[in-house]
């Protein structure tokens, strides 16, 4: 096989596959060929987004705009708002986290049963001690635990990470549930990071959300772009109190550079990509997107549930959680089994025939061969 042939057979099997993804939170429904001429630059939004940077092919202004529509999404003014395009979710946890223990270097992070793997691996790169929490059944946090966890520690700040739709069940922690325990217990130094990887893209375009923001009580907010937003390159936000990473920047500004992103040299594609994905959608184009997604979710449980398969799904969330079918069904659509329960996920790729398919080969089992299309033959 020449380099040509290699890289065709390479496109071919990503085109198949794209039409059997259902098991993760990538909405692969988008078009930036018009950004295809970029490719042949070198652009690159090293430093602050927020200043001058000496390399002048960037997108920092379009990054900042980027930052403003998020901002606007999570109830923080623009002027109040500090934030920057990370390389995905991980890495808007690693940011929040890392603010709330320069913030608090005594403090303790809180996190449930169901918080995204990476957590323990930021704790320790972090060094940060951290416990925890027991979750409930529905993957929300367990409050009495938390309650009860946060007592005994009362005189150390607490540094909470709440989940805005955990990965496997979509389960969305109550931060007013959160505060109240905080307050209650008189903790006076605390800080909520939220980690809203997909759901940071659904609860703000749903009638009825739980709450969430920094009206609520969000000190800073991790949101992917690769998953309800769209893209061909892992992406996402990190968002924040401008307040708050001033703090941290002066200690930096020290040593002589505004370093105030995790990571040196950064993406200057992922910040078009995202700009260029709500210019084309707007904000009414994703409200109708989300909420064909939370309809799709609901015809799916109905579906399952009318065979007989106990499916379910947490409020405004497209998480459609289900008892860990066989390994073949699992693979043939590439659903994320954990222990005895799989979920799919009803992105706006997934469609009513595809949810039909999904639920056959669990009731009768993928019957292989089938073809390859996505369709039941
Ligand atoms: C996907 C996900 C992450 C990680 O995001 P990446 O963009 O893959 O780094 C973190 N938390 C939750 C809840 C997620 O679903």
């Amino acid at each position: 096989m020449d380099n040509l042939e290699r890289l065709d057979s390479l496109l071919r099997e990503f085109d198949e596959l794209s039409r059997r993804t259902v098991g993760y939170p990538c909405n692969l429904d988008f078009d930036y060929a018009a950004l295809l001429p970029f490719m042949r630059y070198v652009a690159n939004n090293v430093g602050d987004p927020f200043h001058d940077s000496n390399f002048q092919s960037n997108t920092h202004e379009i990054e900042r705009e980027v930052i403003g529509i998020f901002a606007d999404l999570m109830h923080i003014s623009r002027e109040g708002a500090w934030g920057y395009v990370t390389s995905g979710g991980t890495e808007g946890n690693m940011y929040g986290l890392y603010l709330g223990r320069e913030l608090y270097p005594d403090g303790v992070v809180y996190f449930s049963q169901d918080t995204h793997y990476s957590v323990v691996k930021i704790m320790s790169v972090l060094k940060v001690r951290n416990i925890m929490i027991r979750s409930q059944d529905n993957g929300e946090i367990d409050y009495d635990d938390l309650h009860e966890t946060i007592r005994i520690n009362r005189d150390v700040p607490a540094i909470v990470m709440a989940n805005i739709g955990t990965t496997m069940k979509g389960a969305i922690d109550d931060v007013g549930k959160i505060r109240g325990i905080l307050d209650d217990l008189a903790v006076t130094k605390s800080y909520l990071h939220a980690d809203a990887a997909l759901s940071g893209m659904i609860l703000p375009f749903v009638d009825d959300p739980q709450p969430y923001g920094f009206d609520a009580g969000f000190d800073s907010v991790s949101i992917s772009g690769h998953k309800m937003v769209g893209s061909p390159l892992p992406c996402g936000v990190a968002l924040t109190r401008r307040e708050y990473v001033a703090r941290i920047a002066r200690a930096i500004e020290y040593v002589g550079v505004l370093d105030t992103t995790l990571t040196g040299s950064r993406n200057a594609l992922t910040p078009l990509i995202m700009w260029y994905a709500f210019e084309q959608k707007g904000l009414d184009g994703f409200r109708r997107i989300v909420n064909g997604c939370l309809e799709t979710a609901e015809y799916a449980v109905t579906r399952f549930n009318d065979g007989g398969i106990p499916a379910w799904r947490n409020k405004n969330s497209v998480t459609v959680v289900f008892p860990r079918p066989p390994a073949d069904v699992v693979r043939r659509w590439q659903l994320a089994p954990y222990e005895d329960i799989a979920h799919l996920i009803a992105m706006p790729h997934v469609t009513r025939e595809t949810i039909d398919a999904v639920v056959d080969d669990c009731m009768h089992g993928a019957v292989a061969p089938k073809d390859e299309t996505g369709t039941t033959a």
